[in-house]
């Protein structure tokens, strides 16, 4: 299941909002303990390869089985799988000591 990471000193949830804040830094302290923690993304490459094969796969189904492909219609397909993936990247992100 997808979860959103938590320090890992102290474990203390962290929001959605609030990761996207410190998402694209090296290290951050935490609110709570004040430890610093490293935020690893790593876990990016993964995400970007799923979306990629979502796209793909839609592609092919959308040209292959679709009797009038839409060009429009399959960019917007991409653009919103695109989107959702970055909209997903703080459950990809993990917090480390
Ligand atoms: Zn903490």
């Amino acid at each position: 299941m997808l979860k959103l990471p938590v320090c890992p000193h102290c474990n203390t949830i962290y929001r959605y909002s609030d990761i996207s804040k410190i998402m694209n830094k090296k290290s951050a302290v935490c609110y709570h303990c004040k430890k610093r923690f490293e935020i690893k993304r790593k876990n990016f490459l993964i995400l970007f390869l799923i979306i990629a094969l979502f796209c793909a796969i839609f592609d092919v189904f959308e040209l292959y089985m679709v009797a009038q492909t839409n060009f429009i219609v399959l960019v917007v397909t991409n653009v919103v799988f695109i989107v959702t993936g970055l909209l997903l990247r703080p459950f990809f992100t993990k917090f480390k000591k």
